[in-house]
Protein backbone atom coordinates (compact mmCIF):
# COMPACT_ATOMS: atom_id res chain seq x y z
CA UNK A 1 0.00 0.00 0.00
CA UNK A 2 1.84 3.41 -1.04
CA UNK A 3 1.90 6.02 2.17
CA UNK A 4 -0.42 8.30 3.01
CA UNK A 5 -0.14 11.90 0.94
CA UNK A 6 1.83 14.44 2.72
CA UNK A 7 -0.04 16.83 4.79
CA UNK A 8 1.80 20.52 3.40
CA UNK A 9 1.07 23.79 4.38
CA UNK A 10 2.29 26.54 2.01
CA UNK A 11 3.31 30.10 3.53
CA UNK A 12 3.16 33.29 1.72
CA UNK A 13 0.13 31.58 0.40
CA UNK A 14 -0.78 34.72 -1.39
CA UNK A 15 2.42 35.47 -3.32
CA UNK A 16 3.70 34.41 -6.94
CA UNK A 17 4.84 31.35 -5.52
CA UNK A 18 2.60 30.47 -2.98
CA UNK A 19 -0.21 30.58 -4.97
CA UNK A 20 1.99 28.09 -8.34
CA UNK A 21 2.46 25.73 -4.87
CA UNK A 22 -1.08 25.90 -4.45
CA UNK A 23 -2.20 25.04 -8.15
CA UNK A 24 1.10 22.42 -7.97
CA UNK A 25 -0.21 20.51 -5.03
CA UNK A 26 -3.92 20.43 -6.25
CA UNK A 27 -1.77 18.62 -9.44
CA UNK A 28 0.86 16.24 -8.06
CA UNK A 29 -0.01 13.21 -6.31
CA UNK A 30 1.29 11.94 -2.88
CA UNK A 31 0.66 15.35 -1.41
CA UNK A 32 -2.07 17.45 0.28
CA UNK A 33 -2.78 21.15 0.95
CA UNK A 34 -2.39 21.04 5.10
CA UNK A 35 -2.81 25.05 5.24
CA UNK A 36 -2.20 27.84 3.93
CA UNK A 37 -0.47 30.56 6.01
CA UNK A 38 -0.37 34.92 5.26
CA UNK A 39 1.05 37.59 7.03
CA UNK A 40 -0.47 39.48 9.78
CA UNK A 41 -2.15 42.00 8.72
CA UNK A 42 -2.61 40.36 4.80
CA UNK A 43 -5.97 41.59 3.08
CA UNK A 44 -5.93 37.70 1.72
CA UNK A 45 -6.54 36.34 5.84
CA UNK A 46 -9.97 34.40 5.72
CA UNK A 47 -9.90 34.46 2.31
CA UNK A 48 -10.18 30.41 0.32
CA UNK A 49 -6.46 29.42 -0.94
CA UNK A 50 -8.17 27.35 -3.67
CA UNK A 51 -10.23 30.38 -5.41
CA UNK A 52 -7.80 32.93 -4.86
CA UNK A 53 -5.10 30.35 -6.69
CA UNK A 54 -7.22 30.34 -9.28
CA UNK A 55 -8.18 26.57 -8.90
CA UNK A 56 -12.20 27.37 -7.45
CA UNK A 57 -12.94 26.43 -3.55
CA UNK A 58 -10.85 23.99 -1.55
CA UNK A 59 -12.34 24.70 1.51
CA UNK A 60 -8.76 25.71 3.26
CA UNK A 61 -8.77 29.46 4.53
CA UNK A 62 -5.61 31.31 4.56
CA UNK A 63 -4.46 32.11 8.26
CA UNK A 64 -1.99 34.41 10.00
CA UNK A 65 -1.27 31.46 12.57
CA UNK A 66 1.52 29.63 11.60
CA UNK A 67 1.79 27.82 14.87
CA UNK A 68 -1.70 26.27 14.29
CA UNK A 69 -1.33 25.66 10.85
CA UNK A 70 1.66 23.58 11.76
CA UNK A 71 -0.27 21.06 14.44
CA UNK A 72 -0.34 17.70 12.41
CA UNK A 73 1.14 19.02 9.19
CA UNK A 74 4.55 16.89 7.43
CA UNK A 75 5.91 19.62 6.07
CA UNK A 76 6.01 22.96 5.02
CA UNK A 77 6.99 24.73 1.70
CA UNK A 78 8.73 28.34 1.99
CA UNK A 79 8.79 31.00 -0.60
CA UNK A 80 8.79 34.62 1.82
CA UNK A 81 11.43 36.80 2.74
CA UNK A 82 14.68 36.20 5.04
CA UNK A 83 13.38 37.19 8.61
CA UNK A 84 9.91 35.31 8.09
CA UNK A 85 11.77 31.82 7.10
CA UNK A 86 14.00 31.94 10.36
CA UNK A 87 10.66 32.21 12.05
CA UNK A 88 9.23 29.22 10.20
CA UNK A 89 11.93 27.21 10.78
CA UNK A 90 11.83 27.43 14.40
CA UNK A 91 8.36 26.31 14.21
CA UNK A 92 9.74 23.35 11.92
CA UNK A 93 11.91 22.39 14.33
CA UNK A 94 9.49 22.45 17.19
CA UNK A 95 7.12 20.48 15.25
CA UNK A 96 9.98 18.15 14.03
CA UNK A 97 8.84 18.66 10.43
CA UNK A 98 10.07 18.96 6.70
CA UNK A 99 10.72 22.41 5.91
CA UNK A 100 11.76 23.29 2.31
CA UNK A 101 12.72 26.76 1.68
CA UNK A 102 13.08 28.80 -1.61
CA UNK A 103 13.19 32.63 0.11
CA UNK A 104 16.42 34.23 -1.53
CA UNK A 105 18.33 37.41 -0.10
CA UNK A 106 19.14 35.46 2.88
CA UNK A 107 22.60 36.89 4.74
CA UNK A 108 24.90 34.85 7.18
CA UNK A 109 22.35 35.84 10.16
CA UNK A 110 19.67 33.90 8.63
CA UNK A 111 21.42 30.91 7.27
CA UNK A 112 23.01 30.65 10.67
CA UNK A 113 19.77 30.33 11.95
CA UNK A 114 18.42 27.70 9.38
CA UNK A 115 21.49 25.56 10.35
CA UNK A 116 20.50 25.60 14.25
CA UNK A 117 16.94 24.88 12.79
CA UNK A 118 18.39 22.17 10.77
CA UNK A 119 19.10 19.79 14.07
CA UNK A 120 15.71 19.01 14.73
CA UNK A 121 14.16 19.57 11.22
CA UNK A 122 14.56 18.29 7.95
CA UNK A 123 15.54 21.42 5.76
CA UNK A 124 15.87 21.68 1.98
CA UNK A 125 17.04 25.15 0.99
CA UNK A 126 18.06 26.47 -2.39
CA UNK A 127 18.07 29.43 -4.24
CA UNK A 128 16.54 27.46 -7.44
CA UNK A 129 14.65 24.29 -6.99
CA UNK A 130 14.49 23.70 -10.68
CA UNK A 131 16.17 20.26 -11.98
CA UNK A 132 17.07 22.15 -14.88
CA UNK A 133 19.03 25.06 -13.04
CA UNK A 134 20.91 22.29 -10.43
CA UNK A 135 22.16 20.61 -13.24
CA UNK A 136 23.07 24.13 -15.17
CA UNK A 137 25.36 24.51 -11.64
CA UNK A 138 26.84 21.25 -12.10
CA UNK A 139 27.96 21.86 -15.67
CA UNK A 140 29.46 25.52 -14.37
CA UNK A 141 31.42 23.75 -11.96
CA UNK A 142 32.88 21.28 -14.37
CA UNK A 143 33.50 23.98 -17.38
CA UNK A 144 34.96 26.13 -14.19
CA UNK A 145 37.46 23.74 -13.39
CA UNK A 146 38.43 22.64 -16.73
CA UNK A 147 39.51 26.26 -17.96
CA UNK A 148 42.10 27.90 -16.57
CA UNK A 149 41.21 31.41 -14.46
CA UNK A 150 44.71 32.99 -16.35
CA UNK A 151 42.68 32.63 -19.42
CA UNK A 152 39.20 32.24 -18.92
CA UNK A 153 36.96 35.00 -17.17
CA UNK A 154 33.59 33.76 -15.94
CA UNK A 155 30.34 36.10 -15.48
CA UNK A 156 27.13 35.92 -14.60
CA UNK A 157 24.16 37.29 -16.26
CA UNK A 158 20.67 37.52 -15.05
CA UNK A 159 17.23 39.10 -15.70
CA UNK A 160 14.38 38.72 -13.41
CA UNK A 161 10.57 40.85 -13.54
CA UNK A 162 10.57 43.68 -11.94
CA UNK A 163 9.10 43.02 -8.71
CA UNK A 164 12.18 41.29 -7.34
CA UNK A 165 13.71 43.12 -4.25
CA UNK A 166 17.26 41.05 -3.98
CA UNK A 167 20.22 41.14 -6.07
CA UNK A 168 22.09 39.25 -7.63
CA UNK A 169 19.34 36.34 -7.51
CA UNK A 170 19.36 33.66 -5.64
CA UNK A 171 20.60 31.49 -8.71
CA UNK A 172 23.08 33.70 -9.76
CA UNK A 173 24.95 33.04 -6.60
CA UNK A 174 24.40 29.35 -6.62
CA UNK A 175 26.11 29.48 -10.14
CA UNK A 176 28.93 31.89 -9.00
CA UNK A 177 29.11 29.41 -5.80
CA UNK A 178 29.44 26.23 -8.16
CA UNK A 179 31.79 28.13 -10.53
CA UNK A 180 33.93 29.02 -7.70
CA UNK A 181 34.10 25.17 -6.31
CA UNK A 182 35.37 24.60 -9.86
CA UNK A 183 38.15 26.63 -9.08
CA UNK A 184 38.65 25.73 -5.42
CA UNK A 185 38.39 29.05 -4.59
CA UNK A 186 35.78 30.89 -2.00
CA UNK A 187 33.47 33.13 -3.63
CA UNK A 188 33.52 35.89 -1.45
CA UNK A 189 37.37 36.41 -1.85
CA UNK A 190 36.59 36.56 -6.09
CA UNK A 191 33.62 38.24 -6.66
CA UNK A 192 32.29 41.02 -8.23
CA UNK A 193 29.34 42.48 -7.94
CA UNK A 194 28.92 45.92 -9.28
CA UNK A 195 31.03 48.00 -11.66
CA UNK A 196 30.67 51.59 -12.30
CA UNK A 197 32.85 54.21 -13.28
CA UNK A 198 36.77 54.22 -13.89
CA UNK A 199 37.12 50.60 -12.76
CA UNK A 200 40.78 49.82 -14.26
CA UNK A 201 41.01 46.58 -16.65
CA UNK A 202 39.50 43.14 -15.14
CA UNK A 203 41.38 41.10 -12.52
CA UNK A 204 42.19 37.81 -13.59
CA UNK A 205 40.07 34.90 -11.50
CA UNK A 206 37.22 37.26 -10.55
CA UNK A 207 33.55 35.88 -10.92
CA UNK A 208 31.32 38.96 -12.23
CA UNK A 209 27.88 39.33 -12.19
CA UNK A 210 25.91 41.79 -13.78
CA UNK A 211 21.72 41.97 -12.71
CA UNK A 212 18.66 43.47 -15.39
CA UNK A 213 15.74 43.87 -14.19
CA UNK A 214 12.31 44.65 -16.25
CA UNK A 215 8.77 43.88 -16.93
CA UNK A 216 7.55 39.94 -15.93
CA UNK A 217 10.62 37.90 -16.58
CA UNK A 218 10.13 34.87 -14.49
CA UNK A 219 14.13 34.01 -14.50
CA UNK A 220 16.93 33.86 -17.24
CA UNK A 221 20.60 33.08 -16.36
CA UNK A 222 23.88 32.86 -18.44
CA UNK A 223 27.24 31.69 -17.11
CA UNK A 224 29.89 33.02 -19.62
CA UNK A 225 33.06 31.60 -19.96
CA UNK A 226 35.24 34.17 -21.98
CA UNK A 227 38.71 33.01 -23.32
CA UNK A 228 40.70 35.01 -25.61
CA UNK A 229 38.28 34.79 -29.42
CA UNK A 230 36.09 32.46 -27.97
CA UNK A 231 32.85 32.76 -25.61
CA UNK A 232 31.47 29.44 -23.84
CA UNK A 233 27.78 30.39 -23.09
CA UNK A 234 25.88 28.07 -20.26
CA UNK A 235 21.97 28.73 -19.61
CA UNK A 236 18.31 28.56 -18.89
CA UNK A 237 15.06 30.18 -19.11
CA UNK A 238 12.41 29.54 -16.62
CA UNK A 239 9.36 29.96 -18.66
CA UNK A 240 6.58 28.93 -15.75
CA UNK A 241 7.23 29.01 -12.19
CA UNK A 242 5.94 26.01 -11.79
CA UNK A 243 9.24 24.48 -11.78
CA UNK A 244 10.33 25.39 -8.73
CA UNK A 245 7.02 24.94 -7.23
CA UNK A 246 7.54 20.92 -8.44
CA UNK A 247 11.03 20.79 -7.24
CA UNK A 248 10.00 22.54 -4.00
CA UNK A 249 7.15 19.75 -3.37
CA UNK A 250 9.41 16.89 -4.74
CA UNK A 251 12.16 18.30 -1.81
CA UNK A 252 9.71 17.82 0.66
CA UNK A 253 8.28 14.40 -0.46
CA UNK A 254 12.34 13.17 -0.73
CA UNK A 255 12.42 15.05 2.87
CA UNK A 256 9.80 13.04 4.67
CA UNK A 257 12.13 10.27 5.40
CA UNK A 258 15.18 11.83 5.71
CA UNK A 259 17.12 12.42 9.12
CA UNK A 260 17.28 16.32 10.24
CA UNK A 261 19.72 17.80 8.61
CA UNK A 262 20.35 20.27 6.09
CA UNK A 263 20.20 19.65 3.09
CA UNK A 264 20.06 21.33 -0.94
CA UNK A 265 18.53 20.46 -4.37
CA UNK A 266 21.76 18.36 -5.29
CA UNK A 267 21.15 15.89 -2.55
CA UNK A 268 17.20 15.53 -3.72
CA UNK A 269 17.97 15.48 -7.13
CA UNK A 270 21.18 12.57 -6.63
CA UNK A 271 23.32 15.42 -8.09
CA UNK A 272 25.78 16.13 -4.91
P1 LIG B 1 5.92 37.53 -3.49
O1 LIG B 1 6.25 38.87 -2.91
O2 LIG B 1 4.95 37.44 -4.61
O3 LIG B 1 5.41 36.54 -2.31
C1 LIG B 1 5.92 36.49 -1.02
C2 LIG B 1 4.73 36.29 -0.08
O4 LIG B 1 5.24 36.02 1.24
C3 LIG B 1 3.84 37.54 0.03
O5 LIG B 1 2.49 37.18 -0.22
C4 LIG B 1 4.05 37.99 1.49
O6 LIG B 1 2.90 38.60 2.07
C5 LIG B 1 4.38 36.65 2.16
N1 LIG B 1 5.03 36.83 3.46
C6 LIG B 1 6.02 37.68 3.83
N2 LIG B 1 6.29 37.57 5.14
C7 LIG B 1 5.45 36.61 5.63
C8 LIG B 1 5.24 36.06 6.93
N3 LIG B 1 5.94 36.47 7.99
N4 LIG B 1 4.29 35.10 7.06
C9 LIG B 1 3.57 34.67 6.00
N5 LIG B 1 3.72 35.18 4.75
C10 LIG B 1 4.66 36.13 4.57
O7 LIG B 1 7.35 36.90 -3.91
P2 LIG B 1 7.64 35.64 -4.86
O8 LIG B 1 7.93 36.11 -6.25
O9 LIG B 1 6.59 34.59 -4.64
O10 LIG B 1 9.03 35.15 -4.25
C11 LIG B 1 9.16 34.84 -2.87
C12 LIG B 1 10.59 34.43 -2.58
O11 LIG B 1 10.91 33.20 -3.28
C13 LIG B 1 11.65 35.45 -3.04
O12 LIG B 1 12.72 35.43 -2.10
C14 LIG B 1 12.11 34.89 -4.39
O13 LIG B 1 13.40 35.31 -4.77
C15 LIG B 1 12.08 33.41 -4.07
N6 LIG B 1 12.02 32.50 -5.22
C16 LIG B 1 12.80 31.37 -5.14
C17 LIG B 1 12.75 30.41 -6.13
C18 LIG B 1 13.55 29.13 -5.95
O14 LIG B 1 13.46 28.23 -6.80
N7 LIG B 1 14.31 29.00 -4.85
C19 LIG B 1 11.92 30.60 -7.25
C20 LIG B 1 11.12 31.75 -7.32
C21 LIG B 1 11.18 32.70 -6.29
Amino acid sequence: MSAPDMKLVVVGAAGRMGQTLIRTIAAMPGVTLHAAVEREGSPFIGKDAGALAGLGENGVAITDRPLEAFVDAEGVLDFTAPAASVAFSELAAQARIVHVIGTTGCGAEHEAAFKAAARHARIVKSGNMSLGVNLLGVLTEQAARALSPDAWDIEIVEMHHRHKVDAPSGTALLLGEAAAKGRCIALADHSVRVRDGHTGPREAGTIGFATLRGGSVIGEHSVLLAGEGEIVTLSHSATDRSIFARGAVTAALWARGAKPGFYSMLDVLGLA
